[in-house]
């Protein structure tokens, strides 16, 4: 499945939203889900390939040097009536592959991806929704909070890099949101944990969102397991993305990341 950029915005020094349209879109099914994603194809520099490609055709014609990367991000949202696609990139510095092609993507490039996937939908019968993330789960996050209707609690919980880095979120919920913001030290790895340990949780059955960085999500996940007793079936948590890691690289090891997770709460 293939679209088109349409437009492009800077949302934060670090945050730019892409938005698609064209192409396949007309076939495109969103699920009943806020964090739904898609796995987008990002072809090398100089590929030889058209940039409308078969992704099949391209791993039988190709070296490996020359296939895409492939990448996940979230549909932050979907307009169902103009059949428009919009995903928000962090762009991380120079480095990698995706967060470079949105800082430089323009109207009329093409982005080739496939899915959507996910399956995480705020529960109308939670008492309370807890959702906990970085930059790379905002999108899901925005996406689950503008669903929750009024009468609803929400506790969230933000790391980024400083105020400007901030979005604004809306929601009818009633939510107790706080960012937090690095300091370009070591110890910026402990923000969420910390701040969720000294939280004041509300009382009753509280489905959790908790999305981020490898590291960051395993230490919330055995808090919120451990020491507050979450239900596990009541959260939604994954680590998105490894520090100093590509994402090739990442995905050759996160299935025992994930297995070493469980030890944690053994
Ligand atoms: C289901 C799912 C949904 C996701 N949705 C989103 C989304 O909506 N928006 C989004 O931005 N990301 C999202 N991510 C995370 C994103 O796929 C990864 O961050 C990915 O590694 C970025 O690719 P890249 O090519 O920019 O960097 P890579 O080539 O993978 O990595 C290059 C370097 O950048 C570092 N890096 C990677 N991501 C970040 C980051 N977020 N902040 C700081 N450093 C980073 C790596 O550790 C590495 O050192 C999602 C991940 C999953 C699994």
């Amino acid at each position: 499945m293939y679209a088109r950029v349409t437009a492009r915005q800077q949302l934060t020094p670090s945050l730019v939203r892409v938005v698609l349209s064209d192409g396949d879109l007309a076939g495109f099914t969103m699920p009943a889900a806020t964090d739904a994603y898609v796995n987008v194809a990002i072809p090398p520099p100089d590929a030889p390939y058209d940039d409308v490609f078969d992704l099949a055709e391209v791993r039988e014609r190709f070296a490996k040097d020359l296939w895409p990367a492939r990448r996940r991000y979230t549909v932050r949202a979907w307009d169902a009536d103009r059949k428009e696609l919009t995903l928000d990139f962090v762009v991380h510095g120079d480095s990698g592959v995706a967060g470079p092609w949105a800082a430089r993507v323009r109207p009329g490039d093409v982005l080739v991806f496939e899915g959507p996937g996910g399956g995480y939908l705020p529960d109308p019968a939670a008492d309370w929704h807890l959702m906990v993330g970085d930059e790379s789960a905002l999108p899901a996050i925005a996406a689950s909070l503008e669903i929750l209707p009024a009468g609803t609690r929400a506790l969230v919980r933000l790391v980024c890099d400083g105020p400007a880095h901030e979005v604004e979120l809306r929601s009818e919920a009633e939510v107790d949101l706080l960012w937090l913001h690095r300091a370009g030290m070591p110890s910026d790895e402990e923000l969420l944990v910390s701040a969720l340990r000294t939280a004041a949780f509300p009382e009753g059955r509280v489905q959790a969102f908790v999305h981020g960085e490898a590291a960051e999500i395993r230490e919330i996940r055995k808090h919120l397991l451990v020491d507050r007793g979450l239900a596990r079936a009541d959260m939604s948590c994954s680590p998105y993305w490894r520090r100093e890691m590509t994402d090739e690289d990442w995905r050759q090891v996160k299935r025992d990341f994930v297995a070493a997770m469980e030890t944690d709460v053994a």
